[in-house]
């Protein structure tokens, strides 16, 4: 079986736009509504001759115990299940207190965990990334999945993560 790799993240940061961009695509529904991935959703993708699983989460709705708990859920589900996690957050937002809770999750993983943070379409917004080291889930690193940019470099991580 080849790697799989789970993409998670708050609603409406852009995971399956970046699961578009990675599939050269348009496979996985984009919505502005959060919510509109209604499972976890597994596509075919290579990149630099290397096959892999790519899965597109979402779908949950934040239930009683808030959108917190529908983010802490997705994370171990990802933990469990995939061989390298991609995690995204809005670079225009910053970090929420949902982004916070995933966080405090990822770090308990014992797999690769690679921080995206998307919608960082100008270079202005890129440097303004630097921030997100306090993370502590590594390099951070800029994307916009709706342009490109950065999604390139994305891949060879994502890759050699392997
Ligand atoms: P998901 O809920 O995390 O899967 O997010 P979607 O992929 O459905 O995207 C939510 C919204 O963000 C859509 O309107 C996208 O067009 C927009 N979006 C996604 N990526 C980017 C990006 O890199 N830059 C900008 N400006 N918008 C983006
Ligand atoms: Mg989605």
């Amino acid at each position: 079986p080849v790697p799989t790799v789970a993409v998670v993240g708050r609603p409406n940061v852009g995971k399956s736009t970046l699961v578009n961009r990675i599939l050269g695509r348009r496979a996985a529904v984009v919505q502005d509504q959060p919510g509109v991935t209604r499972d976890r959703i597994a596509y075919d993708a290579e990149w630099a001759g290397k096959n892999f699983s790519l899965v597109d989460t979402g779908g949950w709705e934040p239930d009683a115990d808030g959108i917190g708990a529908a983010i802490a859920a997705q994370a171990e589900l990802a933990m469990r299940t995939s061989d390298v996690i991609v995690f995204v957050l809005d670079a225009r937002v910053g970090v929420t207190a949902a982004d916070e809770q995933a966080v405090r999750i990822l770090h308990r993983a014992k797999k690769p965990v690679i921080l995206v943070a998307n919608k960082a379409d100008s270079e202005k917004q890129e440097a303004d990334i630097a921030e997100l080291w306090s993370l502590g889930l590594g390099q951070p690193r800029p994307l916009s999945a709706l342009h490109g940019r950065g999604a390139g470099d994305l891949l060879d991580d994502i890759v050699e993560a392997f």
